[in-house]
């Protein structure tokens, strides 16, 4: 417990070699398979560990949130952008006219201002007429209406862009998911997938909103009114520009003491509202415990604590900003002091209007500036909800279509294991060197104490996983070589667990073969000895199965997975504990429906009560990663090995379950 060890042998017995704490198991697991390579094959001895170390980012160590996840320190903002264009490049002439509407509207605002500065110095305090007066004003309502028109005409535009562009992420997005290996699924929660749906592609679509209604706008007016300040005043554009680069520099250091605060938010509403769907999940286990008092203790404690970190950070957010508002008009105060002086001295160097135009510009300068500052962990955000969805999108796929597999016709079922070597973590190997050759048409028994890799065998046969050496033959072709898709529409599976579709009860029989017509259900229900239960229903076939098939017993989803694989005829067929969760009877029932299916059907049979394993042809004991027996029950049982002594022990078991009644 908590070390490894790596130990060589010689002739001469055991050596260690090595030892070390929990976190090098993988990096001595790689040690010694090539040491083993290099022994058998006179491979060159070399160490491999770039993909070992999963928790740390490879680039700066630090421990990464999730294994296999990524570091947000380390990840390359360009790559990412340029990913992101990918999917906006199919629209770019949208992008164009949007940018010319935001842009347009940006150059419009700037007129605004100056208009004011003429209409006060020409008209106002010039006495420039009524007539000059109206073609004024209606100049500044043309502006206005203008702006109003191309900024909304743009706006439309780019909420169209948005949802458009974030849709084809999201299809790549579930594509990309189906197409998972399931290696990745095993390191991932599917929880967490499921919230880079709908969270990260909602975090993206905000990015372009910024960048189209935000940063690109916001830049050109900072560009114009700079420009303004210094044509309708450069000394006074100087002086109210000091404290422009203040303002940035302190509004940006309290923004990252209020995120830090909203920060702890988040966390404690995450940690509060995932131990709220554990504890509503798991609500037939809190009333059958009665632990709802200790249940709604912990979420007392859970509340208050979030209660408080939103109060502070509330209370941070509403002093900070306003004394930022303060610094800000500040540079108005300059203006109306230096500028009110100028106007003053009468020098013709500024004018009231200069001074009233300058003001509105100078209104309009820090609030870009501003957003500028914020908009940084917005983007970031963003930016990291990209990453974490194009890190699925480019997560290691399932190969559908290489070029070089063949295609599956027909299936004899003849299936060969040949020194197979499999572990799902790398230092823990469940298969060491397989070897099996299983005719066709042949049900074969599966036994072995829990936890011996039966399942896994029936998932490699899927080709779920890819094995680390040796191969599997089907019909004499590596599994490898074969169509995937092709390959697993022959083989008909009833998973440990089976899960049902929330549909109803005909659907999800159907579900491997949409073409079904409604007599094939019945006949495959009838074949899976489900008929009579489902007609006693009270919605018949269309019952719904309710999330996860909440709504029916164990043993009779099991009948209905047993039907599903029925339907889709498959030349091989595996049943992982098809009968585990049924009573005797219902087991005598499911038993007779198999025996009609496994016919001239190669079979994996896998059930925990061996007596239910007669029927097979062989049975193949399993016993640390190898075959251990191999042979017909009679065989088995005259041999009084591993599988005799497995059943005296179950015997023994069921006789005092007998006794005890
Ligand atoms: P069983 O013979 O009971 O069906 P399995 O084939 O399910 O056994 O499991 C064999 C071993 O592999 C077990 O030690 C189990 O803990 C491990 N294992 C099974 N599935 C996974 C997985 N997805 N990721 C990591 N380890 C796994
Ligand atoms: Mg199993």
């Amino acid at each position: 417990v908590g070390h490894v060890a790596l130990q060589a042998e010689t002739e001469g017995g055991r050596t260690e070699l090595l030892r070390g704490t929990n976190s090098f198991s993988a990096r001595i697991a790689r040690i010694a398979k090539s040491l083993n390579d290099t022994c058998k094959d006179g491979k060159p001895l070399e160490f491999d560990f770039s993909d070992v170390d999963e928790r740390h980012c490879p680039s700066c160590g630090k421990l990464l949130p999730e294994v296999g996840s990524f570091c947000r320190a380390c990840m390359e903002k360009r790559k990412i952008l340029a990913r992101i264009w990918h999917y906006v490049k199919p629209y770019w002439r949208r992008l164009v006219l949007i940018m010319t509407c935001t842009i347009s509207v940006a150059l419009l605002s700037l007129v605004a201002p100056y208009l004011i500065k003429i209409l006060t110095d020409d008209v106002l305090l010039a006495d420039g007429g009524a007539r000059l007066l109206l073609l004024l004003v209606l100049v500044l309502v043309a502006v206005r209406s203008g702006s109003l028109l191309i900024g909304i005409i743009g706006g439309r535009l780019l909420a169209w862009f948005n949802a458009q562009v974030v849709r084809d992420v999201r299809l790549d997005f579930f594509q990309a998911v189906q197409g998972l290996c399931l290696r990745r699924y095993d390191k991932t929660q599917t929880g967490a997938l499921v919230s880079r749906l709908t969270h990260d592609t909602q975090h993206l679509s905000l990015l372009f909103r910024i960048f189209g209604q935000n940063i690109v706008p916001g830049i050109l007016q900072l560009v114009g009114i700079c420009g303004m300040l210094f044509y309708l005043n450069w000394q006074l554009a100087l002086i109210v520009l000091v404290p422009a680069p203040l303002v940035m520099v302190l509004t940006k250091k309290f923004y990252r003491i209020v995120r830090r605060y909203y920060s702890r938010v988040g966390q404690r509403q995450a940690r509060m509202s995932a131990r709220a769907i554990d504890s509503i999940s798991g609500i037939r286990v809190v009333k059958a415990f009665a632990q709802e008092p200790s249940e709604m203790l912990t979420f007392q404690g859970q509340n208050e604590r979030l209660c408080q970190a939103t109060g502070l950070a509330g209370t941070m957010d509403a002093t900070y900003f306003p004394i930022i508002g303060f610094l800000i008009s500040f540079g108005s105060f300059l203006v109306w002091y230096f500028g009110g002086l100028r106007v003053i001295r009468d020098s013709g160097e500024m004018t009231v209007g200069s001074l009233l135009a300058y003001l509105a510009y100078l209104g309009m300068f820090y609030h870009p500036l501003q957003m500028f500052t914020r908009m940084g962990g917005m983007i970031n955000r963003a930016i990291a909800s990209a990453q974490r969805l194009f890190e699925i999108t480019d997560a290691d796929q399932e190969v559908y279509n290489a070029p070089d597999a063949k295609p599956v016709k027909s299936v004899a079922g003849a299936i060969r294991f040949e020194d197979v070597h499999f572990g799902y973590v790398i230092d823990k190997p469940v298969l060491k060197g397989m070897t099996m050759d299983v005719r066709p048409g042949e049900m074969i028994g599966l036994v072995g104490r829990s936890g011996v890799g039966k399942t896994t065998i029936t998932n490699l046969l899927c080709r779920f996983y890819d094995i680390d050496d040796g191969s599997i033959l089907l019909d004499g072709t590596d599994l490898r070589d074969l169509k995937l898709r092709d390959l697993r529409r022959h083989i008909g599976i009833v998973p440990q667990e089976s899960y049902l579709f929330n549909a109803t009860i005909a659907e999800n029989i159907a579900y491997a073969n949409p073409e079904a017509t409604q007599e094939d259900v019945f006949r495959a229900a009838a074949a899976a000895n489900a008929h009579g239960f489902i007609m006693r229903l009270p919605d018949g076939y269309d019952t719904r199965t309710g999330e996860r098939g909440a709504a029916l017993s164990g043993g009779e989803r099991q009948r209905i997975a047993i039907a599903r694989a029925i339907l889709c005829d498959p030349r091989i067929l595996i049943l992982d504990e098809a009968t585990s969760s049924v009573d005797t009877e219902t087991e005598e029932l499911i038993q007779e429906a198999l025996r009609n299916l496994v016919k001239n059907r190669t079979t994996f049979a896998i059930a925990h009560r061996l007596s239910t394993l007669k029927r097979a042809d062989r049975l193949l004991v399993i016993e640390d990663g190898k075959v251990a027996e191999f042979g017909t029950h009679e065989e088995l049982m005259e041999k009084k090995g591993t599988f005799y002594n497995l059943v005296q022990l179950q015997s023994r078991l069921s006789a005092i379950k007998a006794v005890d009644g």
